[in-house]
């Protein structure tokens, strides 16, 4: 090895040893008869003394040569520093230099590349490899590689086998759009990218392998939106001969388990909340349950009382912010535009102040009386001094309304701690959700979800009220993982494709092998995926499931390093029958 130690290693402890390091110059102090450089490594920084009359000559002039991002190897003793950072581990010695090797100079780099960095984020994803070198960057990346290593640990101590399952796989019409490779040597056809391994690891059940896991890369090639990546990674499971129940325990134990081992936090209660309660009480299938603010529906209070846009609506609800009565006019105007950006789409924002004398101002004042107010205000457990904000209208998007009003008002009253975490198990969502544009159901969650084994029958009669045995594991309002207990038997599972309008023959082109498959022992069997980047991101407190990805992609789906992607050769689509222009 070139060095005897790492950058970030050495203490008082070590003085007086004779070392050599290797690294990356970080800066260079050159105060005339004193010079100091900053080395660094993934593992940390570690600072070189160069002192006239101390350090030989020929070396003082080489200091001179170096700049930012040199490779460097040097030799020297470790000496006490006299002045000490505690703030740097290595911040109590220094090096005195005896001997220094430039390995490689550096063009001057882009950005800085220090923690508090001048270079923006476009300049940073094209220079990856540089940000990458930059501590906090290098930090995300190395809880991700802890994430990692604790999942294999935990699954493989569970009796889990990790399967690779293939990347050149079957397109599909279900779920989202897929990636698609064309075959060359089979022309005119093509290969898509998984968006899951879910038919395959159903297979394995029928495989008799019981327990699979793989850490695995899936493909969706979905609409743009801020934080989405086209591949991104799952920690995919499947499980035979068990019950919803015991899924959800052996996946509440990995989450406990990486909580713990990489961010040392102790996970309290996995709260099981039913769909509909998480849709009535939140407005939404993912609630962040770090605070409060539960939707209390009034529409038996708020109706028939000559307000039209209340007596019309088919919801009214609201939540109570706690003690806000006093905000101001400017303070309720903000909120109210906020609702009505074109994005949430509200068309306005009841009030009702709650004052600390029991008396009740509202927006709508005209249409209630104090006692109407005061029978709200009862309702949704408001005390003098808070605040009640109300919504109304169609059941499904005043839900969706209020649930971002709520999640607005959790950051601005700092209640959405982002150390607290709360877990929660979403229960039993619907089987089906109805599409107004192609005008017909697909699969809430995806066609090889069982749905509940009593509400079968009312697939032909109701099938929008049919529940699935699904579950999500949701932590602060971001949805980890997500899973189901399965069909493993044709009849189900080809009445399933009935109702999602395949015909016979569709099924069985798309998905013919799984339906065989049913027919050989098919255990029953159920499983999980989790989202690995968001998990990372959620674990770093970060928002951003690039910070976690080695070589992200950016908003634009594209890869800005390698520019990618990047048109191909005439020569490579004509061999992949691709160029249209050029008769076959
Ligand atoms: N394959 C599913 C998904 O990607 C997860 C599962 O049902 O296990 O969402």
């Amino acid at each position: 090895m070139l060095r005897t130690h790492t950058c970030g290693e050495l203490r008082i402890t070590d003085s007086g040893k004779i070392v050599s390091l290797c690294g990356w110059v970080q800066k260079v102090r050159d105060k005339g008869g004193m010079a100091w450089v900053d080395l660094r490594d993934r593992y940390g920084v570690t600072q070189l003394i160069f002192e006239e009359g101390k350090t030989d000559k020929v070396l003082l002039d080489k200091v001179k040569k170096i700049g930012r991002e040199f490779v460097l190897k040097v030799e020297g003793e470790v000496a006490e520093r006299f002045a000490k950072n505690d703030k740097m581990a290595t911040g109590a010695i220094e090096i005195k230099v005896l001997s220094l090797e430039i390995l490689n100079p550096s063009k001057v780099p882009p950005f800085t590349i220090e923690n508090d960095t001048d270079g923006g984020e476009d300049i940073r994803m094209k220079y990856r490899y540089l940000d990458l070198r930059r501590e906090e960057v290098r930090e995300k990346l190395m809880l991700r590689h802890r994430m990692l290593q604790a999942t294999r640990s935990f699954m493989s101590g569970q009796n889990f086998m990790e399967v690779e399952t293939p990347v050149l796989i079957k397109s599909t019409p279900e779920g989202a759009r897929d990636f698609v490779v064309p075959s060359r040597v089979n022309l005119g056809e093509f290969y898509a990218l998984p968006q899951s391994p879910q038919t395959f690891k159903q297979l394995l059940m029928v495989s008799g392998f019981d327990r699979y896991f793989q850490i695995v890369k899936c493909f969706r090639d979905e609409d743009l939106r801020a934080d989405r990546q086209p591949e991104f990674t799952q920690i995919d499971c499947e499980m035979s001969f068990v019950t919803r129940e015991d899924i959800l325990e052996t996946f509440e134990s990995l989450t406990r388990k990486l909580f713990k081992e990489v961010i040392n936090i102790e996970l309290g209660e996995f709260v099981h909340m039913q769909y509909d309660d998480a849709m009535r009480w939140y407005g939404s299938d993912k609630p962040d349950v770090r605070f409060g603010m539960q939707f209390v529906e009034l529409n038996d209070l708020a109706q028939n009382k000559g307000f039209n846009v209340f007596d019309q609506a088919e919801l009214v609800v609201g939540i109570c912010a706690e003690g806000c009565g006093e905000w101001t006019r400017k303070q309720i105007d903000e909120l109210t535009e906020y609702v009505k950006r074109p994005q949430i789409g509200a068309k306005g924002l009841v009030y009702v102040k709650c004052a600390e004398d029991g008396t009740f101002k509202s927006s709508v004042d005209k249409f209630y009386s104090q006692d109407d107010l005061k029978a709200w205000a009862k309702k949704m457990s408001a005390n003098p001094g808070d605040m009640l904000f109300l919504l109304s209208g169609e059941t499904h998007s005043v839900r969706k309304q209020l649930s971002e009003l709520r999640l607005h008002l959790g950051d601005l009253l700092r209640l959405r701690d982002k150390k607290v975490f709360k877990p929660l198990w979403v229960l039993d969502f619907p089987l089906l959700e109805w599409d107004a544009d192609t005008k017909r159901y697909h699969a809430m969650h995806h066609p090889f979800t069982s749905p509940k084994l009593d509400e079968i029958p009312l697939l032909d009669t109701d099938p929008g009220k049919v529940k699935a045995n699904a579950y999500d594991l949701v932590i602060n309002g971001v949805e980890i993982g997500g899973g189901s207990i399965r069909i493993h038997d044709r009849a189900t599972q080809a009445l399933m494709f009935k109702h999602l309008g395949f015909t016979d023959e569709e099924a069985k082109s798309q998905f013919g092998f799984l339906m065989d498959a049913f027919e050989y022992g098919a255990p029953p069997h159920g499983g999980i995926a989790f989202g690995f980047d968001r998990l990372c991101s959620l674990l770093g407190g970060s928002d951003s499931i690039r910070d976690f990805i080695a070589f992200p992609k950016n908003t634009s789906a594209r890869d800005v390093m390698i520019e990618s992607p990047s048109p191909i050769s005439k020569d490579q689509l004509v061999e992949l029958g691709l160029d249209l222009r050029v008769p076959k």
